[in-house]
C-alpha cells in the first residue's frame, strides 16, 4: 500500500475503543508521520499540506498523553526535524535548535500565556509578562556563526542537534551580512545568529515557471523551494535562486547583547540583519491575540509565505527560567492560522460556460474540508494551466481556499500516482450548445462563439440582473436558468415583458413573490447608464470601464456611434476594450436589443449624477484607487462611490498608476501586486481621513 493510502486509512480511523485499538493506531500514526517528515525535511517534496500533517500529529499527542505507557522513544512529537543529508558535512549545534509548540486558535494563546504566568509565580492581578509577537516565516531556520564580526559558518537545523554544513549556499544570499557592522552595538567576538531563509512569492513563481519551461519537477510551495535551493550541492545554483533571510533570535554568545527579544532585533538590525519589520511588543496576551487575528485575513499582501505568528515571553531572564521541553521552548508558542490548503483526488473535470462564452474547466473532488468549509469543486482556469502543471484525472492535487478568492487546484502530486490517472484534454465543442469551441491565437481561454448557446444565454440574464448591474432583486442563477429553459427569455429585453402570472407558472412562486419580483424588475428601468453598459456583458466591459465611458458618452447612441479612435482617446480605454465595443455596437442583434430595451422603458441616457464631477478642489482629485478584500463597514461599490464623489478614480487593477490600495480583510493578488509596486495601502479609517469624513 502506498504512503497516501496508508494515510487515508489513519485519518479516517474512528477513535480506538480499546486499549488494543490506541496502541495500533498509535503505531500506525507514529509509521505515516515519520515517513512525511522524512519526505517534507529531506527531500523537500511533500504529499500531504502541512495542515494534514498537524492534525495527524495532534491526535498522536493526544493519545500520548491518554495512554503514556504506550509512548514510543521514536515518536514525531518528540522529534525536531529529521537527520541531516549524507552528502553534506555534518555540523554539532552548541545549543539545540528546537521546534515551536502551536495554538491553533485565541483560546490556546491564552492557554499557553496562563502556562507560563503559574510557572513564572505571575502576581494573579499583575498584566503581563510582556511578549513579542513576530511572523512565523514559512522557511527553514538556519544557524549563523560570526567569529570576530565575520561569517565563518552557515548550518541548517538539521534534527536540532546535528545540521548540514550550508556555509557557501548561504554567502550567496544578499541579505545575510557576511561581515557585521558595529558601530551602532558593539559585536561580540562569537555569536550565532538564527533565523528563516525563505522565497519571495514572486521569486518562487518566476522559478516554478523556468522549472517548468526546463520540464523540470516545480516545487510545490516556496518553503520546499527553500529548503531545495538551499540544499544545492553545486552553490552556483542557489546563487541564482533569489533567497532572502530575516533574523529572529540568538544562539550561543560570547557576551549578552540584549535583556529581551524585542531590543535583541534592534541590536540584530544595527548589525547589518534583515528584521521582519511587522514585529511587536505588547504587555499582556490580549493585544497579541489581535495581533494574530488581523494577520490572519491580511498574509496575502505581504510577498512571503506564513504561517502563523511565533508568540515569546519578551523578557530573556524569564525565558531562562521557563526553560524548554523534549523538542520546544516553553517561552514560546506558535498561532497557526487556519488551514488554506489540502489535498484530495481529482474525481473529473467539467467545463463550464460563461456568459462570454469562455470556457472554464473545473474541478469535481472527492469532498474536503479546508478551514471548515467542504470544498467539492475547485477551478481549473484554463487548458494550459492543467498541461503547464501536468494535473491528471485520479490525481492526489492540492486545493487551496484563500480568503474570498474562489477554491482553486494549485498543484498535482505526481508522487502519489498509481498509474491509473490519465491526462485531460479540452473537449472540443460546447457542453450546452455543442458547437465548436474556438480559441484565439495567442490566448489561453478557449471560447463558445455561438451567439445562441443556451448556458452563455442563462449567465448573461443572470448577470444582467446581478447587483451590480440592474440590481433586480431576487433574480438569480436559478430563476434566469428556469426562465430561459421555460422559453419566456430569449433575449434580454424580455425581461421587462414579464408578467406575475408567468413567473407564477414557474416552480417556487407564489403570488406575493412574482408580484415582487415584476415590481423589481420595473424599479431596474431607471438604472444609470453604466450599470445597463455592464449589465450587457460586452466582453472587456467591467463595472469601472462602463463608468469611464459613461462619462465621456451620455448615451448607448453615443457609445454606438463611437469608433475605436474615439474609445482609445478615452483615459483607461485601451485597444482591446474599443474593439470589443465597436465589434459589439457593429451587430444588428445587439442595436436591437438596445433599441427594444429603450422602448420598453429602460433608461439609456446618462442620468445626472453620472456627469463627471467638476474641480481639481476635490480631495481625491487626480488620484486613482484599487479597493480589494473586505472593508469593516463599507461595501465595495460604496467605497468606489466614496472615490469618486471625492474626485478620485476606482481602478479594478493595480498597476504603477495606482496611488493608493484600500485593503481589507483576506485581500486577493492585487495585495501582492500593491506591495510589489511599492504602493501605499490605506485601510477603511485611513480612506475616510483621507477624504475627509463627510
Ligand atoms: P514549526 O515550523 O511549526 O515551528 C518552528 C520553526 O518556525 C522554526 O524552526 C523556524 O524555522 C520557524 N520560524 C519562523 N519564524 C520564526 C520566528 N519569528 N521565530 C522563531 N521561529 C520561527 O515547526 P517545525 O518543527 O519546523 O515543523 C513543523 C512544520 O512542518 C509544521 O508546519 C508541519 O506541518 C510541517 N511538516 C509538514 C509535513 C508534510 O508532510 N506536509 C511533514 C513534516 C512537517
Amino acid at each position: 500500500m502506498t504512503l497516501l493510502e496508508r494515510t487515508r486509512i489513519v485519518q479516517n480511523t474512528p477513535e480506538p475503543d480499546s486499549l488494543a485499538a490506541a496502541r495500533s493506531i498509535m503505531d500506525a500514526l507514529v509509521a505515516v508521520l515519520t515517513e512525511h517528515a522524512e519526505r517534507y525535511y529531506q527531500d523537500d517534496a511533500p504529499l500531504i499540506s502541512d495542515a494534514e500533517y498537524d492534525v495527524l500529529v495532534r491526535r498522536l499527542q493526544a493519545l500520548e498523553n491518554a495512554h503514556p505507557e504506550f509512548l514510543r522513544p521514536d515518536s514525531p512529537t518528540h522529534r525536531v526535524g529529521s537527520a541531516p543529508l549524507d552528502s553534506f558535512e555534518k555540523v554539532q549545534h552548541a545549543e539545540a535548535m528546537l521546534s515551536l509548540g502551536n495554538a491553533f486558535d485565541a483560546d490556546e494563546l491564552r492557554a499557553w500565556h496562563d502556562r507560563c504566568r503559574r510557572r513564572l509565580e505571575w502576581d494573579a492581578e499583575a498584566e503581563g509578562p510582556a511578549v513579542s509577537t513576530e511572523l512565523k516565516i514559512d522557511g527553514l531556520a538556519v544557524a549563523l556563526t560570526y567569529e570576530n564580526g565575520v561569517l565563518v559558518r552557515a548550518a541548517t537545523r538539521g534534527d536540532g542537534r546535528v545540521g548540514e554544513n550550508i556555509t557557501a549556499n548561504i554567502r550567496t544570499i544578499r541579505s545575510v551580512p557576511l561581515r557585521l557592522d558595529s558601530s551602532r552595538h558593539p559585536v561580540p567576538d562569537r555569536v550565532e545568529v538564527r533565523g528563516e531563509v525563505y522565497f519571495p512569492k514572486s521569486a518562487f513563481e518566476a522559478l516554478n515557471d523556468r522549472l517548468r519551461a526546463q520540464e523540470l519537477k516545480p516545487f510545490a510551495n516556496p518553503r520546499n523551494a527553500a529548503a531545495g535551493s538551499l540544499r544545492q550541492l553545486d552553490s552556483t545554483i542557489t546563487a541564482g535562486r533569489d533567497l532572502a533571510f530575516f533574523a529572529y533570535s540568538l544562539g550561543p554568545v560570547s557576551e549578552p547583547v540584549a535583556a529581551g527579544q524585542r531590543a535583541m532585533l534592534d541590536v540584530l538590525d544595527g548589525w547589518g540583519f534583515s528584521i521582519n519589520p511587522e514585529v511587536a511588543r505588547f504587555e499582556g496576551i490580549e493585544e497579541a491575540v489581535t495581533f494574530c487575528s488581523n494577520w490572519t485575513g491580511k498574509r496575502d499582501a505581504l510577498d512571503y509565505e506564513i504561517d502563523g505568528v511565533v508568540v515569546k515571553i519578551d523578557d530573556f531572564r524569564l525565558q531562562r527560567q521557563l526553560g524548554n521541553v523534549s523538542n520546544a521552548p516553553r517561552w514560546a508558542v506558535a498561532f497557526k492560522f487556519p488551514a488554506r490548503e489540502s489535498t484530495t483526488r481529482l474525481l473529473g473535470i467539467l467545463v463550464n460556460v460563461g456568459r462570454t462564452g469562455m470556457i472554464t474547466p473545473e474541478a469535481e473532488l472527492e469532498p474536503v474540508q479546508i478551514g471548515g468549509v467542504t470544498v467539492s469543486q475547485a477551478t481549473l482556469h484554463n487548458a494550459d494551466y492543467i498541461r503547464d502543471r501536468d494535473i491528471r484525472i485520479g490525481d492526489t492535487v492540492v486545493v487551496k481556499r484563500a480568503g474570498d478568492v474562489i477554491p482553486a487546484v494549485v498543484a498535482s502530486v505526481p508522487e502519489a500516482r498509481t498509474g491509473s490517472e490519465v491526462a485531460w484534454e479540452m473537449p472540443g465543442t460546447c457542453p450546452a450548445c455543442q458547437q465548436p469551441l474556438e480559441r484565439i491565437e495567442g490566448e489561453v481561454d478557449s471560447f463558445c462563439v455561438n451567439g445562441a448557446c443556451p448556458a452563455q444565454f442563462i449567465r448573461l440574464v443572470e448577470h444582467f440582473a446581478s447587483r451590480d448591474a440592474m440590481d433586480i432583486e431576487g433574480f438569480g442563477t436559478k430563476l434566469a436558468a428556469q426562465l430561459v429553459e421555460a422559453g419566456r427569455i430569449a433575449d434580454l429585453p424580455d425581461i421587462y415583458g414579464l408578467t406575475p402570472d408567468d413567473l407564477l407558472e414557474l416552480d417556487g412562486f407564489a403570488r406575493k413573490k412574482a408580484e415582487k419580483l415584476v415590481a423589481g424588475i420595473d424599479a431596474s428601468r431607471s438604472r444609470p447608464l453604466a450599470r445597463l453598459l455592464f449589465g450587457l456583458g460586452i466582453r472587456h466591459v467591467g463595472r469601472t470601464t462602463a463608468e469611464v465611458l459613461v462619462q465621456q458618452f451620455d448615451s448607448m447612441a453615443a457609445l454606438g456611434k463611437a469608433d475605436a479612435d474615439a474609445l482609445t482617446a478615452v483615459d483607461g480605454i485601451g485597444e482591446v476594450i474599443a474593439r470589443s465595443l465597436v465589434d459589439w455596437f457593429a451587430l444588428e442583434t445587439n442595436r436591437k436589443i438596445v433599441a427594444r430595451l429603450a422602448d420598453l422603458g429602460v433608461n439609456v441616457a446618462r442620468l445626472p449624477e453620472e456627469a463627471p464631477a467638476a474641480g481639481d478642489d476635490l480631495p481625491f482629485a487626480g488620484k486613482t484607487f484599487v479597493v480589494t478584500g473586505t472593508l469593516p463597514t463599507l461595501g465595495r461599490t460604496e467605497a468606489q462611490d466614496y472615490i469618486k464623489q471625492r474626485g478620485g478614480k476606482a481602478a479594478s487593477s493595480v498597476s504603477a498608476r495606482t496611488d493608493y490600495l484600500v485593503m481589507g480583510e483576506n485581500p486577493g493578488s492585487k495585495a501582492d501586486k500593491a506591495a510589489e509596486l511599492g504602493i501605499p495601502v490605506l485601510d477603511e479609517a485611513g480612506l475616510l481621513e483621507l477624504g475627509g469624513r463627510s
